[in-house]
């Protein structure tokens, strides 16, 4: 079947200007009132943003949580265009969303993280958009890291004949706690981009960290990973925010972030090379998480092994798990050796840890 994705994407209408820097749209996580949609915006355009984000009808976890303040919103992120001449975004999840917004000018759409999982709400919203193509549409990735289930998303908006359309990369939620809030898992992106060299991609370091320190961090590799622009969270008053005030920055911070960013060169001609090393950073990235977890894990049995005065190895369990492994590595292409030689080092820092923990005090 016909791919459209890949032969209908045009570049965003704010993306058209030829700066070397990455585009950064910017705003409250919710508009929460006139004043703080209205000081937010104005601040943020004077340090040159151009394309003002903000929440109206909230995703939260929990539905005591503040929701959003829905429709009346409009009006205010209307008063944003018509007194900073900014383009305004805002996320919809449904077909009353989407009519809304366009009843009121919004320029640009996101479908969150939680709707993008789900494609009868999807299709809904691709519907909905039908006919209005001087609109855009961006898609965040789906709470799990399904990269077709975020593909699809796209296409159906695609097919609804919407050929401005650009992916957010806002990380993946996982069970247990994490350096992340949403772990970026930025091999999707680039995958992303190896099947869709001309799709926009967006990275959201306010959702992926969770906490505002890692949003220079989170943006810095976004560039590096050449990824074309960034969302950012800013609030003209974070400690008073009403939804996710952790990992909101006042517009001076982010002024600042943008600042300090390193922008690279993207017009040397190692781009595939550096593209496979940013895949290796990635990778062992995660392999440091995973050891990490795997370490925590190994302090936990131990405090059980010390509880029930058990002895620190059992030689048995650890034939189970090396014979298991050697399996589960041939099947992936990794040869005995290899496996022996990392499971061995693992093992013996697991036992190391365990040893710790039992002749700790408490
Ligand atoms: C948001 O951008 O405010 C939001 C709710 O994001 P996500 O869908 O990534 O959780
Ligand atoms: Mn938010």
């Amino acid at each position: 079947m016909k791919d459209n994705l890949l032969d209908n994407i045009s570049p965003l209408a704010f993306m058209l200007s030829n700066s070397s820097t990455p585009l950064v749209i910017a705003g409250p996580c919710s508009a929460e009132s006139f004043d703080q949609t209205l000081e937010t915006a104005k601040q943020l355009k004077s340090i040159g943003i151009s394309v003002f984000r903000a929440g109206l009808w909230k995703p939260r976890t929990l539905p005591s949580s503040f929701e959003g303040v829905g429709v009346n919103g409009l009006e205010w992120l209307n008063a944003v265009k018509q007194e900073t001449g900014m383009r305004v975004a805002t996320e919809v999840a449904t077909r009353e969303h989407v009519e809304a917004v366009i009843d009121a000018g919004i320029d640009v759409l996101w479908i969150g993280a939680r709707t993008c999982t789900n494609p009868f709400a999807v299709q809904e919203i691709a519907d909905a958009v039908k006919g209005h193509d001087d609109i855009s549409v961006l898609v965040k990735n789906p709470v799990n890291p399904d990269l077709d289930l975020w593909i699809g998303a796209m296409q159906r908006i695609v097919n609804a004949g919407i050929t401005m359309v650009g992916a957010i990369l806002r990380g993946f939620s996982y069970y247990g706690n994490n350096y992340y809030r949403n772990v970026p898992e930025w091999q999707l992106a680039i995958e992303l981009h190896r099947r869709y060299p001309h799709l926009p991609i967006f990275c959201d370091p306010s959702h992926m960290g969770g906490k505002r320190e890692l949003i220079a961090p989170l943006s810095q590799q976004a560039i590096d990973m050449g990824l074309d622009g960034l969302f950012i969270e800013s609030h003209c008053n974070p400690s008073e925010a009403l939804s996710d005030k952790d990992q909101q920055v006042t517009p001076d911070e982010l002024k600042a972030i943008i600042n300090s960013l390193i922008i690279r060169d993207k017009s040397e001609n190692t781009e595939n090379l550096d593209m496979l090393r940013r895949q290796i950073d990635a990778c062992d990235n995660e392999l440091l998480n995973i050891l990490s977890k795997r370490m925590n894990v190994c302090r936990m049995i131990g405090a059980y092994k010390k509880e029930k005065a058990m002895q620190v190895v059992q030689t048995d369990r650890y034939d189970t798990i090396l014979q298991r492994c050697i399996n589960e590595a041939d099947k992936l292409g990794l040869s005995t050796k290899f496996l022996k030689t990392i499971m061995s080092a693992v093992h013996q820092e697991s036992v190391r840890q365990q040893i710790e923990i039992m002749n700790s005090g408490s």
